[in-house]
């Protein structure tokens, strides 16, 4: 019983506490960092209760030392030890394994789930974040991708509010703050285009790893970064926004905007147009998500409208960027196709990561495992975990993983 111990955190202090405590997984990437950037410069508001790491254990541990968690997580069991002893005296729980990130989900000395941990590994904490009461500051889009139904209704009966840190969706959010009984015509999702905004097949399909990572406006983890540049990542937040704000495909346009200013908007019945904008800089929907309904002030970058280039707008090329449209099917037909999706790409673009497949080559195996796993047209929370398996081995059987 290496990982076992005995936890007390009083649900009195919880109540009684002004300070809104935060549990981060995935504090040691991209999102995690700049959520816990925006904890330090709010010391009377936020604390950091829970810290998880998949393997930089230098980062966790030094992310400890700093906020003194109550709890920390590191899901690589080899490196329990390292972290342990490093933090010893200090009165954190350490803990270690993929089941230990479940049971902290579960624990009450946070308010507050962070949920930052990058694909389907976010899905199972975050529903116990969700099922013991927790408020959810969402990141994790795949969440929402593989299992939107099973997430919002499980949310919906525990009374759950899923707040979006998605930038798009944290702008149309914002937008819909006051507007609760308005009828939405359609959203309108920024795309930035990525880096490869304007080239065709016989461009993309030479570009390597170290291209393709490189985000003209934001700075992300991997795997996000991918999926940005393949604009994968618009057809995911095409499905993630259906969920969150119960939405028809339909009522989803997506628009090349390169600046990054406008985050998204929402057009309502009335046919007004509501945007959100501001300087690329993700702090701000995570300080937003966890203030919320609050604004807190802050001293990032403003933006200057008279010293900024011209804001253009521009239909996606779906003919080129395939793996939209593949999305975009995904999300018409629902079921367990964007799950299956999900998954492919999951693997897809952890293959090209590892210069295993070509950049095109990504849609080919998406394409491919769609066609093979059997559709669902309502699965259960069990059936997307199977479909999310299956289209991995599938995935991988085409990559030779
Ligand atoms: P990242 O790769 O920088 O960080 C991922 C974090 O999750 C790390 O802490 C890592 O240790 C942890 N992790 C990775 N695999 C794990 C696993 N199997 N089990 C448990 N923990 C694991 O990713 P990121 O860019 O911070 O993105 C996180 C999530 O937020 C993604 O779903 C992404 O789509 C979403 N998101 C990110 C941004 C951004 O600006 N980075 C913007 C919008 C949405
Ligand atoms: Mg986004």
């Amino acid at each position: 019983m290496e990982f076992d111990f005995s936890y007390d955190f009083s649900t009195e202090e919880a109540a009684s506490s002004a300070v809104k405590r935060i549990g981060v997984f995935g504090s040691t990437g991209s999102i995690g960092k700049q959520t816990l950037e925006v904890i330090r410069a709010n010391p009377s508001l936020f604390s950091a209760t829970i810290l998880t790491a998949y393997s930089n254990q230098d980062l966790l541990i030094e992310q400890a030392l700093e906020f003194l968690p109550k709890v920390v997580v590191i899901i690589e069991k080899g490196k329990y030890t390292k972290v342990k002893e490093a933090l010893e005296g200090k009165g954190i729980v350490v803990l270690a394994g993929e089941e230990a990130l479940e049971e902290a989900a579960c624990m009450d000395c946070f308010d507050m789930m962070m949920a930052g941990i990058v694909g389907f590994a976010g899905l199972k904490p975050t529903l116990k974040a969700i099922e013991t009461g927790k408020s959810i500051a969402l990141a994790n889009k795949e969440t929402l991708v593989v299992a939107g139904d099973v997430v919002m209704a499980l949310a919906a009966q525990k009374g759950v509010k899923i707040i979006p840190v998605d930038s798009e969706h944290s702008a149309i959010f914002q937008c819909l703050v006051g507007e609760e009984k308005n009828p939405i015509e359609k959203i309108i999702l920024t795309a930035s285009g990525g880096p490869f905004i304007g080239k065709k097949p016989n461009y993309l399909v030479n570009v390597k790893r170290e291209h393709a990572i490189m985000h003209p406006n934001w700075s992300m983890g991997a795997k996000i970064s991918i999926d940005s540049s393949s604009l994968m990542n618009k057809g995911l937040e095409m499905i993630e926004a259906k969920w969150l704000f119960n939405l028809e495909p339909a009522q989803i346009e997506v628009v090349l905007h390169p600046q990054s200013i406008i985050h998204s908007m929402v057009q309502f019945k009335d046919n007004s147009i509501k945007a959100q904008m501001g300087l690329p800089d993700m702090k701000l929907p995570i300080q937003y998500a966890m203030a919320y309904p609050k604004r807190i002030p802050n001293d990032f970058p403003r933006f200057n409208f008279t010293k900024s280039a011209a804001l253009t707008f521009d239909p996606p090329d779906i003919k080129t960027f395939r793996n939209l449209g593949l999305a975009i099917t995904a999300l018409h037909k629902g079921g367990n196709m964007p799950c299956i999706l999900n998954a492919a790409n999951e693997l897809a673009v952890y293959g090209f990561l590892k210069n295993r497949l070509g950049f095109l080559d990504m849609t080919e195996v998406i394409e491919q495992t769609l066609a093979y796993v059997p559709f669902i047209e309502s699965p259960t929370l069990q059936e997307y975990f199977d479909s999310d398996a299956e289209a991995r081995n599938y995935a991988a059987s085409l990559i030779n993983l």
